[in-house]
């Protein structure tokens, strides 16, 4: 360790979207911001999400001071049940995040172990030698903020996520006047959200979807159903305040949207009549132009309940002719196919759907910051030092790129994951290594901390098995020809019958699968390998690599 110097070391979120997280340290002390999650690639088939590797934070476990968090999307807290489970350490959030936070951590019995810190905009708490005072950012979520570092070489700004919203539903706009003074005061260096570089002029207010909305809710003569990020708090704000002037009930439908929903009424975000929602096993009695049902799953998860409502197979919903699907959300890259599908099972319904397919008017706006806004805060915070994070390469040094028009701007630096960089008050300089990598992870519990991408398959292999469900399906019936077949490798004799009765766990799934469901490879897949990881799991202590395959026949 370098005497007097600060070290900026990303341990996730540089050279890539997601798991965000990033470590500061003087001396002895460390303290991380963010700890979030990625979800997988298509190629990493079996494994359900990815955080970052922190070897790094566990080979200085006793100088990590805590981890501060931003906001409660998962790229930024969803990798903290794996983290804190290694590294016990207190967590500083605002009051929403931690809510998200406690949630999560419920889940996986770390609550009492977990000493949660509750910050507010404005209120400044000491790290070791570190100063920190949160700052109110807007975004798509709420209660997000932004982190003002004293340290002993100056000033570090740390945006989190961020849009400059002036105008927010919820009434606590961005705080230009808090940047702007630290800018007059000297700021050392600043480390700004990139996710938006590409996109010209600025990123409108989380309002300015009220109109496109207000006329989906206008003309929709049957049942509407909306769905937008189940995070997206002011989006169900002003949903759930249409509804309420259209005349219609709300249904929560799917478990994060309830979450979400209920979660923003306990802490005032949305305030509606108590007569304004109904249970969903409810929604049938009321007449198809009274109710509204928020669902969860823009972005064609095969589980979730727009998914399973698509294809007949909700327990409380369906969807038929005239009805209108609102999905006020943007079309992730990567998950166009699983999208696209679940429109189509709704075009077949003679559904209407609005979506972002470009002729839908304003329907969902980003959260991040586009150029002009990044270039605004470049201008009032006039750092010495600039780091681009959170983004791709080509977004950093976009952001780069961008940046060097501000004269102010010393230097810029395209810092990666792993790499350290070093300053102090009239310099910056990479300077080493430390260890970063991507930590696969195979299902909800906090002991299943799977290796690093490389070994996993190999371990999965050699140690839990592997299991192929083979099933044959004719192309022009949809009908599954003969029983599937189980290919395994790395079972012992006294499984194998095990494995016998598992074809017959697929059959069974297959019997309750409609034959819209079967065609649907993407959802039967990923049935058979729910089903069968339940199954085995239940019966054996192993963790088998599960691949469905699909014989088109
Ligand atoms: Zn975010
Ligand atoms: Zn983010």
């Amino acid at each position: 360790m370098t005497e007097n110097k600060l070290q900026i070391i990303p341990l996730g979120g540089l050279g890539e979207f997601g798991m965000n997280c990033l470590a500061l340290r003087w001396q002895d002390d460390i303290f991380v911001i963010d700890a979030g999650l990625m979800f997988p690639e298509e190629e990493l088939l079996g494994v359900d999400i990815v955080v970052p590797d922190i070897t790094y934070l566990l080979e200085n476990r006793k100088h990590v001071r805590a981890i501060v968090l931003t906001h409660g999307h998962e790229d930024h807290i969803g990798g903290l049940p794996w983290i804190l489970s290694e590294l016990n350490v207190p967590v500083y959030g605002t009051e929403f995040t931690l809510a998200y936070v406690e949630g999560k951590l419920e889940e996986h019995g770390l609550m009492d172990k977990t000493e949660l810190i509750e910050i507010t905009p404005g209120k400044t708490f000491s790290l070791g030698v570190f100063k920190i005072t949160p700052v109110r950012v807007t975004h798509s979520l709420v209660d997000c903020v932004a982190l003002a570092i004293d340290t002993p070489a100056g000033l570090v700004i740390h945006t989190g996520d961020f849009k400059i919203d002036l105008n927010p539903p919820d009434g606590r706009p961005f705080d230009l006047q808090a940047f702007a003074e630290y800018g007059k005061r000297g700021v050392l260096a600043l480390l700004q959200d990139s996710t938006n570089v590409d996109r010209p002029g600025h990123t409108p207010s989380e309002r300015s979807v009220i109109p496109a909305l207000d006329e989906v809710f206008a003309r929709t003569k049957k049942r509407l159903f909306f769905s937008c990020f189940s995070s997206s708090i002011h989006r169900l704000r002003i949903a759930a305040d249409l509804a309420v002037k259209h005349g219609r009930k709300v249904a929560l439908v799917g478990r994060s949207v309830t979450n979400s929903f209920e979660m923003a009424q306990d802490f005032g975000y949305i305030q509606v009549p108590d007569s304004l929602l109904i249970a969903p096993g409810k929604i049938r009695d009321f007449q198809r132009d009274k109710v509204c049902i928020f669902i969860s799953g823009t972005q064609g998860e095969p589980m979730s309940a727009l998914s399973r409502a698509a294809v007949d197979n909700h327990k409380h919903v369906n969807i038929e002719a005239g009805d209108t699907v609102l999905m006020s959300s943007r079309v992730i890259p990567g998950n166009e196919k699983g999208i696209f599908r679940m429109i189509d099972h709704l075009f077949r319904r003679e559904a209407q759907v609005v979506y972002d397919d470009g002729t839908a008017g304003l329907i969902h706006v980003s959260g991040h910051a586009s150029q002009e806004e990044l270039r605004m805060m470049l201008h009032i915070i006039k750092p010495k030092f600039f780091i681009p994070i959170h983004g791709d390469y080509r977004h950093l040094k976009r952001h780069a790129e961008l940046a060097a028009t501000v004269s102010e701007i010393k230097q810029t630096i395209l810092l990666e994951d792993g790499e350290i960089l070093e300053l102090d008050r009239n310099s910056a300089k990479k300077n080493g290594k430390v260890t970063v990598g991507r930590v696969c992870i195979d299902s909800g519990s906090a002991g299943d901390i799977v290796e690093d991408v490389v070994i996993r398959d190999r371990r999965h292999l050699s140690e839990a098995g592997i299991v192929l469900p083979i099933l044959a399906i004719n192309k022009t019936t949809g009908r599954v020809e003969s029983m599937p077949e189980i290919v395994t490798r790395g079972f012992g004799a006294t499984e194998l019958s095990l494995i016998e009765e598992a074809r017959l766990v697929v059959g069974r799934t297959l019997d309750a699968s409609s034959a819209e469901e079967k065609a649907d490879y993407g959802v039967i897949k990923e049935k058979i390998r729910q089903d069968l990881k339940r199954y085995i799991q239940k019966n054996t202590s192993r963790r088998p690599l599960i691949m469905p395959v699909i014989l088109e026949i």
